[in-house]
């Protein structure tokens, strides 16, 4: 068994110390004595040490380690520990590294690894077929590869996962949908998707809906027309009028889904507003809007601020969001719609009611097409489903967001905030 390194030291200090007894009974020079013991001590710990150096500098090679015992075979073995670790977790690295870079080499979609200054520290192959970015330009701003003020802006977001359409540089027909993620400290992913067949898809589902809403609206049209007539004309057998009522009805019900589907299509096919927009006084929107309902509505105008927009569109947000506070409350139920300055310098439109209010699960719905939480209510006065939707796009359109407060029992409050311009 090998003895413990403390052992050995001490078994040192024991021969310096005996060393110096025997020259200092031998000679009687008791300091010069325990002088020569340290002088050879200190000697044999610099041959040591310098030993120890050489065999650092050379790389702390396993198989060149100084032959030692004693606190220095301690020494060496802890730094050969300390290296073997590091390896490993070096290979461990490497290995990950490489994994990763196969899984994003694999990819379908073009992954750029940016650093802090947008910089180019990686690309896959596809950046090289969807961005034209390749090997080469590592090291490079993307922003100066790609000219581009939405891959700027997309730059500048600091809001995690951001997204932006942009056409791309290599073929302006192919439209690629950046992602910006953040992976660290100082480092970026950018991926780059091509969504050129989505789009053409979403498209052609617009482009449907619209000519099928189109060539339902005439033939719609002419059947309520006579519906209305056979029932307004008097001829007809008792058996058979309440049949007519409800076939009228019904292709009311279905000429304002066209006519909905049609405003929807019409606010889609536009995205920018800003050649058709104008001032808008909202305190005669409102005023004007109001003036249509046979109910007592409550008006706080509080600011004479205008907005710049469509007017049509706004005269339609006003429209759909008082029609619901009424229809959706029983008569008599207080209706207040205040236009005022609200926080972070916004413009605001409230109209708020204190009707029965809508359970929370529904309110994230609300804006989705044809959702209605009271069914029952929404067709008996031909609700659409679509009234918020149009309201959502008109926001979205005009860079106003729409906010639903409610809580049951107490009542609802639609917002729809405007930047001041
Ligand atoms: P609809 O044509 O059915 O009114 P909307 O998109 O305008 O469609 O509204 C969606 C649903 O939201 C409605 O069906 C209704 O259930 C609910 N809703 C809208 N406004 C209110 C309100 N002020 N109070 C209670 N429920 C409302």
């Amino acid at each position: 068994m090998k003895p413990s390194i403390w052992l050995i030291e001490k078994w040192r200090l024991f021969i310096i110390v005996l060393a110096t007894s025997i020259g200092g009974l031998l000679t009687d020079e008791w300091l010069i004595s325990l002088t020569l013991s340290l002088f050879f001590y200190i000697i044999w710990m610099y041959h040591k040490l310098q030993q120890f150096y050489i065999w650092m500098a050379d790389g702390t090679k396993q198989d060149s380690a100084p032959d030692s015992d004693g606190i220095w075979d301690k020494i060496n073995y802890q730094v050969l520990q300390t290296k073997n670790k590091s390896n490993n977790r070096k290979k461990r690295m490497n290995v990950l590294l490489k994994r990763s870079q196969n899984i994003l080499k694999g990819f379908p979609y073009a992954a750029i690894v940016l650093n802090q200054n947008n910089e180019i520290d990686w690309s896959n192959k596809k950046s090289g077929l969807l961005l034209n970015i390749v090997k080469n330009d590592r090291g490079q701003r993307i922003n100066n590869l790609i000219r581009s003020p939405k891959l700027y802006k997309l730059l500048s977001s600091s809001e995690d996962g951001s997204e932006v359409e942009i056409e791309s540089p290599k073929d302006l027909s192919t439209q690629l949908l950046l992602k910006l993620i953040s992976i660290g400290p100082d480092s970026k992913l950018l991926i780059a998707r091509d969504i050129t067949q989505r789009n053409k898809t979403l498209e052609m589902r617009k482009n449907f809906i619209s000519n099928a809403s189109h060539e339902l609206r005439t033939p719609l049209t002419v059947i309520s027309g006579y519906l209305e007539m056979i029932k307004e004309s008097g001829e007809l057998p008792k058996s058979l009028s309440s049949q007519i009522d409800v076939s009228y009805e019904q292709s009311e019900r279905m000429r304002n889904i066209i006519e909905d589907l049609l405003t929807l299509s019409r606010l889609e096919s536009t995205d920018d507003i800003q050649d058709i927009s104008v001032d808008i006084d909202m305190n005669e929107i409102i005023n004007h809007v109001c003036q249509d309902f046979d109910r007592k509505i409550t008006i706080e105008i509080e600011t004479n601020k205008t907005i710049q927009g469509v007017e049509t569109e706004i005269i339609s947000l006003c429209t759909n969001l008082i029609q619901n506070s009424m229809f959706y409350t029983p008569k008599g139920t207080k209706i207040i719609v205040r236009w005022y300055e609200g926080e972070n310098d916004k413009l605001c439109l409230d109209v708020q009611d204190f009707g029965k209010g809508i359970p929370e699960k529904h309110i994230v719905h609300l804006t989705e097409r044809f959702y209605r939480v009271d069914k029952g209510r929404s067709k008996e006065r031909g609700g659409t489903g679509l009234g918020l939707a149009i309201v959502n796009h008109i926001a979205h359109r005009h860079n106003a967001e729409l906010r639903i407060d409610s809580k049951v029992g107490v009542g609802s409050t639609f917002t729809v905030c405007f930047v001041k311009v």
